[in-house]
């Protein structure tokens, strides 16, 4: 083992079962700052039959869980917000600690995991039946909905706690239990979690077991689980379809190469400021990146200008020391790789490297935000999900050949514009054929809105109602009363 990290302790972090912590008979996980190389968390990997002994415990917790009112799971929901948010600070530097984020960055998303537990909690109380006239007198239908049972959550290293309470959140409030399944890169601020869920829930609503690939396997195909809730990559998405014992529920929700539009009537400095913040936040590490632009000929220069002003005036630094960097360290070697690969494809194909272009000097997978103007449209930057800082721009004269260019992939996740003009609004909101468009804004996702991909980047939804209903299943009761 290195050097622990200065910055703190090293998190030991345990399986959490039944409410209470448990030895790990699997081989441990060691996980460094990304920023330092120091050893900041260990973790077990857990074995087969801890998953089984998990799955149980959520089963069993399900039999009286199911039976509580809404009003009741609300109040532990709003329980679990209110220990998380005395906890904002913990959680928020375990995250930054092995992700990579900056801290002020990982404050706010404990914030938005935080809304998303009271969010869930309110949308418990509304969720509804509804009764059906039946052909024959004295007989009535009823549809109830009801949970679907125990739900294993996997989710990604990218923002490791707002993830897990999407998955969380909905199915607890919709009265199934669960398992979490966290990266093995990000196990640390999982376990600041369970001490939160320790004093909040029930034994058994809320379980987590720690470890990678081969822990998550073993969950997902586990016979007693209802429902598989992913986020991840494409590659793991397919094979948990695979792996899926065929009656089991699921939903993915996987990557992209999410594009960006910017007309000839567009408001350029709201656009280069949208492009700045949705590139490079999270170092460029989010599934609704945006990863390529393709900006009208009339524009076209003053945007590649104005962004590659930006992109050099952000602060890329270690997120512990400086909490209000714009970009800290990348989380893992892969994406850090993958990102100077595409620089260097972009590169080699003629493009021009407006900003930034490669790392920073010093320890750490730290890259400088880039800009790649020219960006051909075979280059691996306007192609496939580049994962880190570094976006591609394109020009286009005509709109209907930038909206086909932004089709063009294989995912459908999020797509972004900027217009002006009321009918090149409709067309970009019609015509481009993913799961959620933001137009002069960069958000695509709210929490009380329906959010999901299309194509490659999965199918199902979270946030909104949606995301509840999805833990639900219904039940018709017909019922002869005789009246
Ligand atoms: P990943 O697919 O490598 O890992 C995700 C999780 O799956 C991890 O917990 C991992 O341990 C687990 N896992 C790996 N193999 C498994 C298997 N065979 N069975 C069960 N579980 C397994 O993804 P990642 O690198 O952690 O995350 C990055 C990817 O996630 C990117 O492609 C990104 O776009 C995507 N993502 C999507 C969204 C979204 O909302 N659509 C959000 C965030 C990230």
């Amino acid at each position: 083992m290195q050097a622990d990290d200065s910055d703190g302790s090293v998190l030991t972090c345990r399986n959490f079962v039944a409410g209470t912590w448990q030895d790990s008979a699997g081989p441990g996980i060691e996980r460094t700052n990304p920023a330092t190389g120091k050893v900041v968390a260990v973790a077990p990997r857990a074995t087969a039959s801890e998953v089984d002994a998990a799955v149980r415990a959520a089963g069993d917790a399900f039999r009286t869980w199911r039976r509580t009112v809404p009003a009741e799971r609300a109040a532990h929901l709003h329980r679990l917000g209110e220990a998380c948010a005395g906890r904002v600070d913990d959680l928020a530097t375990a995250i930054t600690r092995e992700q990579g984020k900056p801290l002020d960055e990982a404050r706010g998303e404990v914030r938005k995991f935080i809304a998303a537990l009271h969010y869930y909690a309110e949308e418990a109380t509304r969720v509804y039946g509804r009764t059906i006239p039946n052909d024959t007198p004295g007989f009535t239908s009823i549809v109830e909905k009801e949970p679907l049972g125990v739900v294993a959550g996997i989710v990604p290293w990218n923002y490791p706690i707002e993830l897990v309470g999407w998955k969380l959140a909905g199915a607890v409030a919709a009265g199934c239990t669960i398992v979490i399944k966290p990266s093995e890169y990000t196990p640390g601020c999982a376990q600041v979690l369970s001490e939160c869920l320790a004093r909040t829930l029930p034994p058994g609503v809320a379980n987590i077991v720690f470890g990678d690939g081969s822990t998550g396997q073993a969950l997902v195909a586990h016979p007693h689980v209802a429902k598989v809730g992913f986020t991840g990559s494409l590659a793991t998405g397919q094979a948990l379809y695979r792996a899926v014992t065929g009656v089991t529920g699921l939903s993915l929700e996987l990557g992209g190469s999410c594009p960006m539009i910017v007309t000839g009537s567009a408001d350029v400095a709201g656009a280069v400021q949208g492009a700045t913040r949705r590139a490079f936040r999270n170092a460029g590490q989010i599934c609704i990146a945006i990863n390529r632009i393709y900006v009208h000929d009339s524009v076209y220069d003053a945007f590649v200008e104005g962004l590659a002003t930006a992109a050099d005036a952000l602060t890329v630094a270690d997120g512990l020391a400086n909490p209000a960097a714009d970009v800290g360290s990348l989380t893992m070697d892969e994406t850090y790789r993958r990102t100077l690969d595409h620089i260097a494809d972009a590169d080699k194909r003629g493009a021009r490297i407006v900003a930034g272009g490669g790392p920073l000097e010093g320890p750490g997978l730290f890259l400088r935000p880039t800009v790649i103007a020219d960006a051909p449209d075979d280059a691996l930057v306007m192609t496939e999900e580049t994962f880190g800082p570094a976006v591609g721009v394109a020009r286009f004269t005509e709109l209907t050949d930038a909206i086909d260019r932004a089709n063009r992939v294989p995912g459908g996740l999020a797509a972004y514009a900027y217009t002006n003009d009321t009918r090149e609004t409709f067309a970009l909101a019609g015509e481009l054929d993913f799961g959620n468009v933001a137009i002069n804004n960069v958000d695509a996702g709210i929490i009380n809105a329906p959010y999901g991909g299309r194509r490659e980047s999965g199918f199902g939804s979270e946030h909104g109602p949606e995301g509840l209903e999805s833990y639900l299943q219904l039940k018709h009761v017909r019922l002869r009363h005789g009246a």
